[in-house]
């Protein structure tokens, strides 16, 4: 193959390139591929890239002529140091009988310029406003109007609102006087201006329970928007562009696990809130409106039998991707999706076998949406919902120095659950401590259930990538997450 490698050599750069490529990519017998980069004309704008693949067990591997650790598997990953402009990097792969060389030429590019002129805002005149109503469920409300600014909250479909200002593609939401947010123009329809504002009343609110959930029930003339936050003890609830709300002038009993219920509106401010106490945890809340109610629905603490904790306990677990989402790739070319699903039909096993009552959002290779995921486990009251996945990291990274187990929470009353899974983890698979953190994503955000993500260990890192293959790990790490969950029943739940 250097043969051929060297006419190519002379007929010139970009063409020896393509041909190359086209060459390596027909020819079947080849011992050395390359995982990462997926392509060898690559743009980066980190200071460094990494190589990931695998060649035959026992090769003799350098890059750029630096020698590169072949593991017992044939995996290889390599940092590689990146300079401006051009970088021509040449992987090397020899034995008794290949010799195979791969030129990759990766383009370091400056970072993206932030100095992107901002559009100004537009402030409509005093006292006018422009009244709309959101046609997508779900839809977030941010801090700023800009996509990667802080969600404040999410709004209902059909939630009315009141517009006071426009800058780019976002509206400005007039909360209460003290009070803005932003909102996506996309996700609101059926403008008309009018002069003043227009309030809504509260006109009656209810406790009630069944034998999962406490709800609070608001009637009122029309959906506005709320927020909720969750307190040490219980959660708080903030109901914008209101005038009255009935509730003021009502004291409410204990219902449920509710403690106390309390109301306090300011006709100034537009906003009436709702301070609600529990006599336990927070076991996930939800809040949706039918037809003009605003319901706030709060799981109630479960009850377990401390010899058989997991019997009836719904559990959902969500492997990670599937079908057309490949998730990583780790060297020699196993895609995170199957180590995920793998993973997560032992899990399944093993919490069934402890009598729970186990959700999957796949059971098999398909592809199923990503907003999906969470709305099943919650149409079917799981307690816990756990996605499980294998981490990678991006340029500039280093695959060596970050690896091991983290999980990631995003509510306040997912974080116990997070820290007990990850100290589990650790202890029970040897893993290095990648922490735990509140990430906001599709399947850590849901408030019902408690909802946690796990990255068992990384796909890149050639260490923690055979781990994530051997079948004794992956058995291993579903009896960790049961005793975790075990344990989190057993300390939080009430007995019977
Ligand atoms: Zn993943």
């Amino acid at each position: 193959m250097r043969e051929i490698f060297q006419f190519f050599k002379v007929a010139g750069k970009t063409f020896t390139l393509s041909l190359l490529v086209l060459f390596f990519t027909v020819e079947p017998t080849r011992a050395l591929q390359i995982i990462y980069p997926k392509s060898p004309n690559t743009e980066v704008s980190a200071s460094s890239t990494f190589f990931i693949g695998n060649t035959k067990p026992g090769s003799k591997l350098t890059i750029n002529d630096k020698e590169v650790t072949v593991y017992e598997n044939g995996s290889f990953v390599e940092v590689v140091p990146l300079k401006d402009g051009f970088n021509r990097i040449i992987i090397d792969s020899q034995n008794d009988t290949e010799h195979e060389i791969f030129t990759y030429i990766i383009k370091k590019v400056p970072e993206a310029n932030l100095m992107v002129k901002e559009p100004a805002t537009e402030n409509f005149p005093e006292n006018q406003y422009i009244y709309a109503a959101v046609i997508k469920e779900n839809t977030p409300l941010r801090a700023q109007p800009d996509e990667n600014a802080q969600r404040i909250t999410h709004l209902d479909k059909n939630t009315v609102l009141m517009l006071n200002g426009k800058k780019g593609d976002y509206y400005r939401i007039y909360l209460s006087p003290s009070k803005s947010a932003w909102i996506k123009a996309e996700n609101i329809v059926n403008y008309s201006a009018i002069k003043g504002k227009m309030l809504a009343s509260a006109t009656k609110v209810s406790l009630s329970e069944d034998k999962l959930y406490n709800y609070i029930k608001t009637d009122l003339s029309f959906p506005v928007p709320y927020r909720i936050t969750e307190t040490e003890k219980g959660l708080n609830v903030e109901l914008y562009n209101l005038k009255e709300n009935a509730a003021d002038t009502t004291v409410f009993n204990q219902c449920g696990t509710i403690n106390s219920f309390a109301v306090n509106s300011t006709a100034q401010d537009m906003t009436s809130t709702y301070y609600i106490e529990l006599n336990s945890k927070l076991w996930g809340y939800d809040a949706y409106y039918e037809g003009n109610t605003l319901v706030i629905k709060i799981r109630k603490t479960p009850q377990i039998e401390a010899n058989n904790p997991f019997k009836g306990i719904k559990v959902a677990i969500d492997a990670g991707h599937g079908g057309d989402e490949y998730g990583a790739t780790g060297p020699t070319g196993v895609k995170e999706k199957d180590i995920n699903l793998d993973i997560a039909k032992k899990l399944k096993k093993e919490l069934e076998n402890r009598g729970a009552l186990v959700i999957m959002t796949r059971t098999d290779d398909s592809t199923v949406p990503l907003k999906q995921r969470p709305l099943i486990a919650k149409q079917q009251d799981a307690l816990f919902l756990l996605s499980i996945h294998a981490n990678a990291l991006s340029d500039g990274a280093n695959p060596y120095e970050k690896h091991g187990t983290a999980v990631f929470y995003y509510n306040a009353e997912s974080v116990e659950l997070a820290k007990l899974l990850r100290n589990t983890l650790i202890k029970d698979l040897g893993t290095r401590d990648d922490g735990v953190a509140k990430y906001s994503l599709v399947m850590t955000r849901p408030s019902l259930p408690l909802s946690v993500l796990i990255e068992v260990a990384y796909m890149i890192n050639p260490h923690d990538y055979a781990k994530l293959l051997d079948e004794n790990f992956q058995q291993k790490t579903a009896a960790s997450i049961t005793s975790a969950l075990e344990t989190y029943l057993l300390n939080s739940a009430n007995p019977v």
